[in-house]
């Protein structure tokens, strides 16, 4: 009887998803050292050793691997490493964060982690563009090679070397949710073939990845809490925000805090995506601003000013009006940003299927986000597009 009960819990249990750790920023950046235990929705029963599942596996080549280019695609057939099994009770959180299996168990867990945020707003499954030829996302967990990269069938992780500090981004939530941002776009618009020189896939590509991996990073419970209590409820000191890009594989700092606008860009894909990703922030902190608003915890007057020319004298006085209001009622900050959150990130990932990927303009993309968010999140998400000179004002 007690074995058939135990089964009986196993099962529920396995219903309720497996458990892994997961770092929201990589474990070098201060109060981030200690990961996440995080419930992916996949049942335990249903994730092989790699780990490995019906939509992807992760491999961790044992000597050096060149990355994939066009003559070179998955699947990886060297030798590799002994793939990274789950614990007794068939999870994958026993595994110690120093081991080098982590660095597999880890990626894989980012990846779901993140394809799950994104099928939640899309309303489906994301089908891999690749299908056809691999049914299957192959992961690479480690290739010695100081970038990483996302393409036809494969997600790469190197491993960065910045002051002869080695830090794979295996363990770089950040980098890999933006190299997922990318697979999602492409299975949600298709391959763009034949791109005239004035479209703006790349870009747009690019903005869309840093926007997945800025709201991916806020649907971490530990990170909003983090950042609203080292900020105080003011978002407009952004702290952990605006790191979202700085160990980028990509060699820009890209900051979604930026305040460029169109005329101030180059045609290079990162610094023209700047205004867009920049767009999609102020957005949310403007959603942010007014759910505090209505619920009475922040001063009505920060709706009516353009939060990009503050002065020093608003700025402190709002600045303590939140503080006090984080004091007594931080969870409906936390409310307010989770809707910010959501609003947004549901109007992006609407706006996908609308979306011509061989003729993408910007202004055509940022007007589809617009279409698809509807309500105040519309008149907003407008405005700041205005202002980044991405669409025409009216
Ligand atoms: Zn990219």
């Amino acid at each position: 009887m007690r074995l058939l009960r135990d089964e009986a819990l196993q099962t529920g249990a396995s219903r309720l998803g497996t458990r892994f750790w997961i770092f929201p920023q990589p474990p070098f950046i201060p109060g981030y050292e200690q990961p996440d235990r995080v419930w992916l929705p996949i049942p335990a029963d249903e994730i092989g050793a790699g780990p490995s599942d019906a939509t992807m596996y992760v491999v961790d080549p044992l000597f050096d691997k060149r990355p994939y280019g066009l003559d070179r695609l998955p699947p990886f057939e060297g030798a590799a490493r002994p793939p990274a099994e789950a614990g007794p009770d068939r999870h994958f959180d026993s595994i110690s964060p120093e081991s080098r299996e982590f660095l597999a168990v880890h990626a894989y867990a980012c990846v779901h982690f993140v394809l799950s945020i994104w099928q939640s707003y899309l309303g489906r499954p994301v089908r891999w563009f690749f299908d056809q030829t691999f049914p299957r996302l192959e992961i690479v967990a480690l290739a010695n090679w100081d970038n990483a990269q996302a393409g036809y069938g494969f997600l790469e992780l190197g491993v960065s070397d910045r002051d002869g500090i080695r830090r794979p981004y295996a363990l770089n939530f950040d980098t890999i949710a933006h190299e997922v941002g990318h697979l999602i776009l492409l299975s949600e618009t298709g391959v763009p073939t034949g791109i005239s020189r004035e479209a703006d896939f790349f870009p747009f590509s690019e903005a869309f990845s840093d926007a997945v991996s800025l709201i991916s990073f806020l649907h971490f419970d530990s990170a909003i809490e983090r950042l609203l209590r080292r900020t105080r409820g003011n978002l407009l000191l952004f702290n952990e925000l605006n790191r979202f890009a700085e160990t980028s594989p990509e060699t820009q700092v890209r900051l979604a805090t930026n305040f460029r606008r169109m005329s101030e860009v180059t045609r290079e894909a990162h610094d023209r995506a700047l205004p867009f990703v920049g767009a999609i922030f102020d957005t949310i902190v403007e959603l942010y601003h007014r759910e505090l608003v209505a619920r009475g915890c922040a001063d009505s007057r920060l709706l009516d000013v353009d939060l990009r020319e503050l002065d020093q004298g608003d700025f402190d006085r709002f600045r303590a009006a939140t503080a006090e209001a984080f004091q007594t009622r931080p969870m409906i900050f936390e409310l307010a940003l989770t809707a910010a959150r959501d609003a947004v990130g549901q109007a992006l990932a609407a706006s996908l299927r609308r979306l011509d990927p061989s003729a993408l303009r910007l202004e055509g993309a940022a007007k589809a986000v617009v279409a698809a968010a509807g309500g105040v999140a519309a008149e907003l998400l407008d405005s700041n597009f205005a202002w980044r000179e991405i669409i025409g004002r009216r």
